[in-house]
């Protein structure tokens, strides 16, 4: 936003009225002499452009068209399943096996977790997996049986569409359609996604940037998404310690500044047990509305990313997360 003083205007006096309102302000220099005129810097309160029009030393004010019109009127709040995700509401955790390994196991999963309150069920029936030769998924039975699973058990379920040709499946059986890091820069998923009318979570691509995120989730809101929540997983780092970097700066941004529904994903962040509960609540005290993570009865047989799988009764500790702030 740009705003323009009057020829006769106080400059420092409206710098400070406009700093009062949580504005961060900059001097603009045009390089001429004409009027003085404030930027409004990204990371300000959100003020209504109508609020500085009326302002006694302000001539005008010109705003520059958002790139995401429609993740601007998203809400806080998303509604998945009869469960409130979000800004204010209750943490919640998805928690499951990285990937459905058989329908004994994720009714055992389904079972141990409901009974420690989990109310969402994750699991990868069709896994992007970065080698060929890796398991991939049981597919289209995965699906069933974890949809039998959660309904057993009253969880809703969170799976994952690697391709378009995937969603129809899917979405038959997700309450919360996922759409995985590798796939965040692929527009024709994220539409076909979309539109089912599912709500999404939309894991950050690896390697995103924020603006690169908050446009795919701009595409799932275009094509139809009722709602999207916003999953921060890691991005690539340079160190071998852990498989990614958890970017909580930005789940802070997404939560506190543009008030939006974000969760993050520890699990593949740290690629590692030990760490999962520390990051899970760093990232609720850093303003995530919830945490999905891998769990495994038996880690050291998982079929996919057993390292980093906990077994189910860490999730009391998880779930006792000591310091949380709210994006007030
Ligand atoms: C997953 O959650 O199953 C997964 C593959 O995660 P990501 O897309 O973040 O790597
Ligand atoms: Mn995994």
């Amino acid at each position: 936003m740009i705003v323009t003083l009057r020829s006769n205007a106080d400059v420092e006096r409206a710098r400070e009225a406009l700093v009062d309102r949580g504005l961060w302000v900059e001097r603009f220099e045009s390089g001429g002499d004409g009027p003085v005129q404030f930027l409004v810097r990204a990371g300000s309160r959100k003020v209504e452009p109508d609020e500085l029009r009326s302002l006694e030393q302000v001539a005008s004010v010109s705003t520059r068209p958002s790139p995401h019109p429609r993740l601007d009127r998203h809400g806080p709040l998303v509604e998945v399943g009869g469960v409130v995700i979000g800004i204010g509401a209750d943490p919640v955790l998805v928690a499951g096996p990285c990937s459905v390994e058989s329908r004994q196991g994720i009714f055992d999963s389904a079972a141990h977790l409901s009974r420690l309150g989990v109310r969402f069920l994750r699991g990868g029936a069709y896994k992007p997996r970065t080698s060929p030769y890796s398991f991939q998924g049981h597919g289209a039975p995965a699906l069933r049986w974890m949809r039998e699973a959660a309904d057993a058990y009253g969880m809703r379920v969170v799976t994952e569409a690697i391709g378009v040709e995937q969603v129809a499946p899917v979405a038959e059986v997700a309450d919360l359609l996922q759409i995985g890091s590798r796939n965040m820069h692929h527009p024709p998923l994220l539409r076909a996604a979309a539109e089912t009318g599912k709500p999404i979570l939309l894991k950050r691509g690896m390697a995103a940037t924020v603006e690169e995120w908050l446009l795919a989730a701009e595409y799932c809101l275009c094509h139809g998404a009722p709602a999207v929540i916003f999953c921060e997983r890691g991005l690539r780092g340079f160190d071998r310690f852990t498989r990614h970097l958890l970017d909580l700066g930005s789940v802070a941004l997404l939560a506190h500044v543009y008030r939006l529904p974000v969760i993050a994903d520890p699990s593949h962040a740290a690629g590692r047990r030990d760490l999962i509960i520390p990051l899970g609540h760093a990232a609720l005290a850093a303003g995530a509305a919830g945490l999905i993570v891998e769990t495994h009865a038996d880690p050291g047989r998982a079929l996919s990313d057993g390292p980093q799988a906990l077994r189910p009764d860490r999730i009391r500790e998880l779930m006792s997360c000591p310091t949380r702030t709210s994006a007030a």
